[in-house]
């Protein structure tokens, strides 16, 4: 059986070009009506355009899929629901995708190069799923994705502040995939690496030949189907390539004998190999774990008084 969105209503944020744009026409050739936002800009944010956007509702309507386009930022992402209700009466898949540049090296970010990256990404994904959000919840089915990357999960030169953002995103996203799960409101991540005119000049040729976003697509509208079930993961994709991250942390060590004594430096130091040896590393489902870890690591410690 083919995986189809008859009936469903996916809005794409940043879909006028790269990888929102492959998302958009994978969407609509499964039956989805699609909200094509773009705002137009260049890879900086600068510039306003209606045409990214009409360009790909047009490649839609010439495929026979149906989509309308929107031309809001996503920092006033309740404009952008609001195209679709207006449109189609209801909304069912959220893609944040939107997103802009302003590389500089750390000591170089001025107020307005951090606001811009933190306004497009974080606060747009935040007031554009805010806005989706109670519909999910009232209807009993949403699939919301946010757009993070590998800058912020393991840093690059000269992205301080979208590595921030982006890592801030996964933030949002675990406590959104906690807050919808019970309505069956599903929130994850992915981290994409696809030729585009953010990365053309940042991967080398022969490779960004074959990052195409299409080979992305099917993986972040996997995600957005009913049937999938997975929520509050991070997925990275890139080539035709796809794989979960997980965040793990050590055993650790236990830096005093019992529950009086007080924790030295030199503590730290004589046990920093155990505290950061990996070897044994374990993935905690949830904060209600860590706690519980906490809880145990007390009783253990009153003990051995
Ligand atoms: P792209 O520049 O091709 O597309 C981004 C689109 O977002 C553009 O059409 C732009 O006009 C639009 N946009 C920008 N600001 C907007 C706003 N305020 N409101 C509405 N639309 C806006 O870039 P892409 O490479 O396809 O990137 C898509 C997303 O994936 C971004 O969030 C980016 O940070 C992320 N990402 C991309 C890569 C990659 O390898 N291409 C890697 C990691 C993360």
């Amino acid at each position: 059986m083919s995986l189809r969105f008859d009936g469903k209503v996916a809005v794409v944020t940043g879909a006028g070009a790269g990888l929102g744009r492959a998302y958009a026409l994978l969407l609509a050739s499964r039956g989805a009506k699609v909200i094509v936002n773009d705002l137009g800009v260049d890879r900086h944010g600068k510039g306003v355009s209606s045409s990214a956007a009409d360009k790909v509702v047009q490649e839609i309507r010439q495929a026979g899929g149906t989509a309308v386009a929107d031309y809001n930022s996503v920092v006033e992402g309740e404009k952008i629901i609001k195209t679709a209700l207006d449109n189609f009466g209801r909304i069912d898949i959220l893609i944040n995708n939107a997103g802009v540049l302003r590389d500089k090296s750390f000591p170089r970010i001025s107020d307005q190069d951090w606001d811009v990256i933190h306004n497009v990404h974080l606060k747009g994904s935040f007031k554009t799923t805010q806005a989706a959000f109670p519909i999910f919840k009232k209807q009993g089915y949403g699939r919301i994705i946010m757009t993070s990357s590998n800058s912020g999960v393991y840093g690059n030169f000269g992205q301080a502040n979208y590595s921030a953002a982006k890592l801030g995103l996964v933030g949002l996203a675990n406590t959104i995939a906690i807050e919808g799960n019970r309505n069956n409101v599903y929130c994850n991540v992915i981290v994409p690496t696809a030729a585009s005119r953010l990365t053309q000049d940042i991967l080398p040729p022969d490779l960004f030949e074959e990052l195409k976003p299409e080979l992305i697509a099917p993986v972040v509208v996997y995600l957005c189907h009913e049937s999938c079930q997975e929520n509050g993961v991070i997925i990275e994709s890139a080539a035709g390539w796809a794989g979960k991250y997980h965040i793990v942390r050590s055993n650790g060590a236990v830096l005093r004998k019992n529950i009086k004594d007080p924790v030295s430096l030199e503590d730290v130091r004589d046990n920093w190999n155990k505290v950061t040896d990996m070897k044994n590393s374990q993935h905690l489902e949830s904060i209600q774990e860590a706690s519980a870890s906490l809880i145990t690591l007390l009783d253990e410690l009153r003990t051995e008084t």
